[in-house]
């Protein structure tokens, strides 16, 4: 039996039923949720660029090798969107802690819920993933089912709109930052790839108190805004001088990387300018391989990290922190859902220079 009020009818996903394929909106029944789930109405969702990545079907491995994310387990048809804010319109009966009209940040990397690094908290990394927008039904959609009260989260004073891109870009950025930290006044933090996620972790570095901030971009505009969010330098990866002007800004002292693009030339590039004892934290995802001497590595000590998404408890932290700070009050662009297959294809295409919101009615 599902507590309050019972929606009838159908309502809408946009899907596509073969990767690279097609957009279609298609018609559902109503979901009536049971036991813990909640079904929310979609107000908001967040365009990404993993929504690129899972629409092609695929990752680039470095020698024109792929991941294929269809014998990962993603199965067709597939309803994108993984940023989400909606509003409670049904839940089951076990559902105790949330109401009707409320409006809440979803979670989307949810696990299995029982294994031990989902015990540990860190469903995001669980082997049995149920995402949602990936492998169960996102925000590409009039509604949402969410299996748990436990992945709703309440925006305090954020923009609805804006608060969407926590629950990814944000959670993201939040996690990979807390990965480097402590980090000493004297030490320098390089964010290589200066786009929204870049430009997401300078601001939130700046905010929490880390201040020398070198960024790395080959768009001159992006370095440019990098430096208004709060990068003391930015340069140009392209100078062939780059490694000398890093190395000559930082004081030789760069603790840590941030590498945003994750191609073979910026894990090269990042790998190189760290001192000793420093990370190196891979969070982009265009595809590559790393070449780097052993040696290196342990006379180094250094610690290379990939950082995927963040955990739930990170993200209760992140809106506490956003709330505080101010942290989403950012350009961003607002369309209706029924155009979630051009967003993502001008996302794809390079066309959109900030960040893309759908909005459900
Ligand atoms: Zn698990
Ligand atoms: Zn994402």
């Amino acid at each position: 039996m599902s507590k309050h009020f019972q929606l009838d009818g159908n309502y809408v996903r946009y899907e596509f039923s073969e990767f690279g394929g097609k957009f279609s909106p298609v018609n559902y029944d109503m979901p009536i949720p049971t036991g813990s789930e909640v079904l929310l109405k979609v107000d908001f969702c967040g365009v990404c660029h993993s929504d690129v990545h899972v629409h092609e079907g695929y990752y680039g491995l470095g020698q024109g090798r792929k991941l294929d994310l269809g014998e990962r387990g993603i199965k067709l048809p597939v309803t994108l969107g993984h940023e989400v804010v909606g509003t409670v319109v049904s839940m089951g009966e076990k559902v105790e802690e949330v109401s009707v009209g409320q409006q809440k940040l979803i979670y989307p990397w949810i696990g299995c819920g029982e294994c031990s690094v989902c015990q540990r908290g860190e469903e995001n990394l669980c082997t049995k993933p149920g995402s949602l927008g990936v492998f169960k039904p996102g925000g590409y959609s009039e509604y949402i089912l969410v299996p748990h009260q436990r992945y709703l989260e309440s925006l305090g004073s954020l923009n609805p709109a804006n608060a969407s891109l926590l629950a990814c870009s944000g959670l993201t950025t939040f996690s990979a930052i807390k990965k480097i930290q402590p980090v000493h006044n004297e030490e320098f933090v390089v964010v290589v790839g200066c786009g929204g996620l870049g430009q997401l972790a300078i601001k939130t570095l700046v905010l929490s108190g880390i201040e020398n901030v070198i960024a790395v971009d080959v768009s001159e505009e992006k370095r440019e805004i990098a430096k208004s969010s709060g990068a003391k330098f930015a340069f140009d990866p392209r100078d062939e001088k780059i490694a000398e002007l890093v190395a000559e800004a930082g004081n030789g002292n760069c603790i840590a990387v941030l590498d945003f693009v994750g191609n073979d030339q910026t894990m090269e590039f990042g790998l190189g300018v760290l001192r000793k004892g420093g990370k190196f934290v891979a969070v982009g995802l265009h595809g590559g391989e790393i070449r780097y001497p052993i040696p290196f590595l342990i006379t180094k000590a250094i610690s290379i990290i990939g950082s995927y998404t963040g955990t739930l408890g990170e993200m209760k932290e992140l809106v506490e922190f956003a709330n505080k700070h101010d942290l989403v009050n950012i350009p961003v662009e607002i369309r209706p859902l029924e155009q979630a297959e051009s967003a993502v294809e001008d996302l794809s295409a390079g066309r959109v220079p900030g960040r893309i919101i759908l909005k459900n009615g």
